[in-house]
């Protein structure tokens, strides 16, 4: 018996809490992302991929450029 790879558990890397929410996005310049938020510690994090993004860079690239 094996987890799907959509329900692996998720972390929290602040309180190794697994009571995460997340929530998949894709940004104005069309990068996808996945929002994780902590219901545990209230910590947020971004993530692209596997890499977890800075928050300055999440809300750089969610800026309109007009
Ligand atoms: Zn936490």
């Amino acid at each position: 018996m094996s987890l799907a790879a959509s329900t692996a558990l998720r972390r929290c890397p602040a309180c190794r809490g697994t009571k995460v929410t997340e929530i998949s996005m894709t940004l104005t310049d069309g990068s996808p992302v996945d929002f994780v938020s902590c219901r545990s510690c209230e910590h947020k994090i971004w993530l692209q991929g596997d890499r977890t993004l800075p928050l300055g860079s999440v809300l750089t690239k969610a800026q309109k450029r007009r």
